[in-house]
């Protein structure tokens, strides 16, 4: 016997990433959620769902339960701060790194620096433990427009390829973390559906690159 499972994931790269090695373990969504408007999408296998939110929302519909597992990356998980949800697979997938960056040729002032960024528990966090005085700007978005518009000396942000830093004359200075996809389990569904979810952790532990 086999219990309803709903997964919760991110448009964008974590779906990209994730639909490969969901297809390799036979599950298929009968939708493209980039298309269609719909916010559960059904797959191929009928006692599973896909739950399409906003990436810093996966954390909380599996916490709160209203998504049994969910696919999120480890910056949302250290920004939310979650610990009341299980973690047992990295997926290996979206992967980058969290990084400050500066413009080029202006180091941080030696003072209590500007520091803009969507991560403002890990950048305080981080700046705290080096013992260095910030002062840590939330945005939502568009960091890299905080120093050029004198908003801010610095940035944390992710990075990938460096691509979009150099396009705005920046460069990365320390690497804060490494990053990668998580699939994250509900405290109770773990003991509820015990084995329908062990089954397609250890399917999609065998598939992760
Ligand atoms: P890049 O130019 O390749 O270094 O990519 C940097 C841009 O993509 C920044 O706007 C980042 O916020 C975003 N980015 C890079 N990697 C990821 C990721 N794994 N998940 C989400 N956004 C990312």
């Amino acid at each position: 016997m086999s219990s309803e499972l709903t997964l919760a994931l991110s448009k964008g790269r974590i779906y990209k990433d994730t639909l490969p090695l969901l297809a390799k373990v036979g599950i298929e969504p009968t939708e493209d959620p980039e298309r269609s408007r719909k916010l559960i999408i059904p797959t191929n296998r009928k006692e599973i769902n896909l739950m399409v939110i906003r990436a810093t929302d996966v954390p909380t519909f599996v916490e709160l339960g209203a998504a049994d597992i969910g696919v999120a990356g480890k910056d949302v998980l250290m920004e939310a701060e979650c610990d009341n949800l299980y973690e047992p697979l990295d997926l290996k997938i979206a992967r980058c790194r969290l990084m400050v960056a500066i413009p080029k040729d202006k180091p941080l002032p030696q003072g209590r620096a500007r520091i803009a960024t969507k991560y403002i528990n890990l950048t305080r966090r981080y700046f705290a433990e080096k013992g260095q005085q910030v002062e840590v700007i939330k945005l939502y978005g568009s960091m890299e427009l905080a120093p050029l518009a004198g908003l801010a000396d610095g940035i944390v942000d992710l990075v990938d390829t460096g691509n979009t830093l150099k396009a705005n004359g920046l460069v990365p200075t320390e690497e804060i973390i490494e990053i990668s996809s998580r699939l994250v389990v509900n405290k109770a569904s773990m003991k509820m559906k015990a084995a329908t979810i062990k089954q397609l952790v250890n399917e999609l532990a065998a598939v992760v690159g």
